[in-house]
């Protein structure tokens, strides 16, 4: 099987893996416990926070919740920060953001969403004419998930706390950590992160904070992660986005090159009487969005499923949605008819040329068939 949908999850990176399993089969302890054995275990974990960090942010003024996923880090912000007057954010989110603006709807906060521009990156000008004196908190994703736009979040947090400096600004890093090199400005607060998108364990997040800012859980029992997150720690999937980010970090600039070069292939060589390439050219190299024309997005991936390529349409967490178009497409300025025919390639650095080779040639004959049915 050859797999091209790792925007959705990937695969357990070999070597975090194989690092990892100590803290299974050994280290096994409660961080928590009084006994050596669990201080040493709870010493380690404070330094893999100060390392994760390092990796976007000055270890010095940010500092690591450990959560249960990408998901819970984007509530976590939103149900903190997001409490009072307004909250300004895109309409790019993941449905993680989404959700839980409406629920502030709900309980009386103002919403406010910037729309976005036509590669879906956010439409700065018009995101800050929505930021006023009584908005509490602003998101707006790193990368987005569907089609790898990429938003410059360092500017756009120096301009949202140049119009209102108690703003909080939190951004979902989760297709970004890891696949990026970057470091957050100073007017950045809060960034997301999740580890089964890098090579780590799926059910382990994180949210990096600034130190300064006040925290109040939502999550109480134990008191753990310093009474901001109860629970006792995933030790082992913890420690596998540990050694996943070591990873990716490690190879980023190589893997960005050979992305690059897949991504080169596809759009020289796919049927172009066919395929329309919806990422920009600064989309993040890794997430290839694509439109087929006069095939339904959905059939398409089952046709090329049943010949060993597995690839996206969309959010694989939107799937289950009862809404059949991306909304994030529709956004760009797309029409339902184009929103209807997208497909996502996205690459690990598993993937190899002769993958790349191979679901360009299932694409091709999958959609010809489909396309030449549908005329
Ligand atoms: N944010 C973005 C941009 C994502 O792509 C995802 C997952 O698809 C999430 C948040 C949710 O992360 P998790 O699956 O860890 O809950």
């Amino acid at each position: 099987m050859i797999y091209m949908d790792n925007a959705a999850t990937t695969k357990l990176n070999e070597v975090a893996l194989q690092k990892a399993n100590v803290y299974l089969t050994e280290k096994y302890y409660n961080p928590s416990a009084l006994y050596r054995e669990g201080f040493e275990l709870n010493m380690e974990l404070e330094a893999t926070r100060k390392k994760l960090v390092s990796y976007v942010a000055d270890s010095d003024e940010f500092e690591l919740i450990f959560t249960s996923c990408g998901t819970e880090s984007d509530n976590t912000a939103v149900f903190n920060y997001g409490r009072r007057g307004n909250i300004v954010t895109t309409e790019g989110e993941h449905s993680a953001i989404i959700s839980s603006v409406n629920e502030m709807k709900n309980r009386g906060v103002e919403v406010r969403i910037a729309p976005l521009n036509s590669d879906s990156s956010v439409n700065v000008e018009k995101l800050l004419e929505l930021v006023d004196e009584k908005t509490s908190l602003v998101s707006v994703m790193h990368v987005n998930n569907e089609t790898g736009a990429v938003n410059d979040i360092n500017a756009i947090a120096k301009a949202v706390k140049e119009k209102n400096k108690r703003v909080i600004f939190h951004s979902d890093g989760v297709q970004a950590f890891g696949k990026l090199p970057f470091k957050l400005n100073k007017n950045v607060d809060l960034y997301s992160l999740s580890a089964h998108k890098i090579g780590g364990l799926k059910g382990v997040g994180a949210l990096i904070k600034r130190k300064t800012l006040q925290f109040n859980p939502f999550i109480y029992g134990g008191g753990q992660e310093k009474g901001r997150r109860s629970g006792t720690e995933n030790v082992f999937g913890i420690k596998t986005l540990e050694y996943a980010a070591e990873e990716k970090f490690k190879n980023l600039k190589n893997d960005n090159i050979r992305f690059e070069e897949y991504k080169k292939y596809f759009k020289e060589n796919l049927n172009s009487q066919i395929f329309d390439i919806i990422s920009s050219d600064n989309a993040i190299p890794c997430i290839l969005c694509l439109s087929a024309k006069k095939c339904r997005g959905e059939i398409l991936l089952h046709m090329v499923n049943d010949k060993g390529l597995i690839i996206g349409t969309g959010s694989a967490c939107s799937s289950n949605s009862k809404n059949r178009y991306s909304r994030v497409i529709l956004a760009c300025g797309y029409g339902e008819s184009v929103a209807d025919t997208v497909i996502r390639i996205s690459f690990s650095p598993e993937t190899t040329m002769e993958e790349v080779v191979s679901a360009v040639e299932i694409l091709n004959n999958s959609a010809e068939k489909l396309a030449g049915k549908m005329v």
